[in-house]
């Protein structure tokens, strides 16, 4: 079993919740986090039993880079958007600065998660 944080900004939750009902039988089992609002579309839309941390412009991302920085999460799927501003782009900048440094696999689109949810080893069965 393996703790998996899953982010989205706006204009990807669609993409991610999307991804993530495709590959609900490979993230289930595992610990899954979220940021808030990603969280409570996951938990609406999908079968995921996901904890919801807080939203991240008002610190979720400060959360799972400390999480990170804990030796707490070592996988990130963050499906981030690279035409938008962000209000709290240095959180995200940060967030992506610890899953580097702390060699965290970090799947930063669609095409990278799929590949990498298809790498990790099979849940346990409970
Ligand atoms: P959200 O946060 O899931 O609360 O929208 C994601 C983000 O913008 O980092």
């Amino acid at each position: 079993m393996t703790t998996i944080a899953l982010v989205a900004h706006d204009q990807k939750k669609d993409a991610l919740v999307a991804w993530a009902k495709a590959h609900e039988a490979d993230l289930q089992g595992h610990t899954l986090f979220a940021t808030g609002t990603t969280g409570g579309r996951l938990q609406a839309e999908t079968a995921l039993s996901v904890t919801p941390l807080k939203s991240g412009p008002l610190g979720g991302d400060a959360q799972l880079g400390a999480m990170i920085a804990e030796g707490k999460l070592p996988v990130l799927v963050f499906f981030i958007d690279p035409l938008s501003a962000m209000p709290h782009d240095v959180d995200v900048k940060s967030l992506i600065r610890l899953a580097t440094l702390y060699d965290t696999l970090l799947a930063l689109n669609e095409a990278t998660a799929t590949g990498l949810i298809r790498g990790l080893p099979a849940p346990s069965p409970t």
